[in-house]
């Protein structure tokens, strides 16, 4: 147009007239309730789906400001970005302690590392379980970095919520009710990762039965969902950041390595992640990746994980 006319006048404009017998869409409807509305993610986050009567604690409108979760001197949500990394598995002293120096040299904040392992096969490598939470929290310990651990059953609740900072509901965990309750009964924050075949509905009822239980401190966290596709081990459902920013309060991180489950492509989506809002990214780091007795394949070396953060750094972080 500007390139037509020297001078340009809106006399007015029509809603385009939805065909007979329809709704008109649902923008102009918002708009003739309320004319100054606009679709800034403020305004949207009140368009919630019907579904979100099941997870009214769990809904943005109920901490419109959002929800940080303090774990010792790390905060996760609002406006700050932070980075979990550690190994899959605890595999020995040495492999977790040295692990744990190297990322937190790099910027991560706190430090995960499995000791009772979900594994499909069962005559693969199960963890360590107690003996690995010991190793875990003693390499938080001499690193100062808060620790994060999977918790498989009810039965281990208690004592892993005595021994590690963020008790972490694994995927296939993520409507195993009971154990989504026990950690509710807690005052451990909860890092409550989205099941393979589970929808952001479904993730957000789930975060609302631990919410229910009287905990309010759960990070919510994307780690890609089965599809079709064979390329990548899941496909990581990026989308579901800012779709989750805005009908939910709870702090989101994204796992680019289980997301791909190929070591070379966790970087570029762990840049994504970043710009596309997410309030962190969880990723698995090994001091050997050919020898890591699970995830050796999307296992990055310390060179990996200190690209990766260089990257991150150059990526302003989100601001709604
Ligand atoms: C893990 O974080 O090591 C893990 C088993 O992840 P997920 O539950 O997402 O598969
Ligand atoms: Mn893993």
């Amino acid at each position: 147009m500007r390139e037509l006319c020297v001078e340009f006048r809106l006399l007015g404009s029509y809603d385009i007239a939805p065909p007979r017998g329809e709704a008109p869409p649902r923008e102009s409807r918002q708009k003739k309730l309320d004319p100054g509305a606009t679709t800034s993610a403020k305004n949207a986050a009140t368009e919630l789906p019907s579904s979100a009567k099941n997870w009214p604690k769990a809904a943005r409108p109920s901490k419109p400001n959002g929800t940080v979760v303090h774990i010792r001197q790390v905060a996760v949500g609002g406006d700050s970005f932070i980075v979990v990394a550690g190994p899959c598995s605890v595999e020995s002293r040495d492999q977790v302690i040295v692990t744990a120096q190297e990322v937190r040299a790099r910027g991560a904040v706190l430090l995960r590392g499995g000791a009772f392992k979900p594994r499909t096969s069962p005559y693969a490598f199960q963890g360590l379980g107690w003996e690995g939470v010991e190793l875990l929290a003693e390499a938080g310990r001499v690193t100062g970095l808060p620790t994060v651990s999977e918790v498989m059953s009810v039965d281990q609740v208690e004592r892993m919520a005595r021994s590690v900072d963020v008790l972490q509901i694994g995927a296939r965990n993520m409507q195993n009710f009971d154990l989504l309750k026990a950690v509710g009964k807690t005052t451990t924050p909860v890092l409550l990762k989205r099941g393979l075949s589970a929808s952001l509905d479904e993730l957000l009822a789930a975060a609302e039965y631990i919410l229910s239980e009287g905990n309010p401190q759960v990070i919510l966290c994307e780690r890609g969902i089965r599809t079709f596709e064979t390329s990548t081990r899941n496909t990581l459902d990026l989308s579901a950041v800012p779709v989750l920013r805005e009908r939910t309060h709870l702090p989101i991180l994204v796992d680019p390595s289980h997301g791909v489950g190929v070591r070379r492509w966790i970087r570029p989506l762990a840049r994504a992640a970043k710009a596309v809002g997410a309030h962190g990214i969880l990723v698995e780091v090994h001091p050997n990746p050919p020898e890591a007795k699970s995830d050796a394949e999307q296992a990055l070396t310390f060179d990996d994980f200190e690209q990766i953060m260089t990257e991150l750094a150059q990526i302003p972080v989100y601001s709604s």
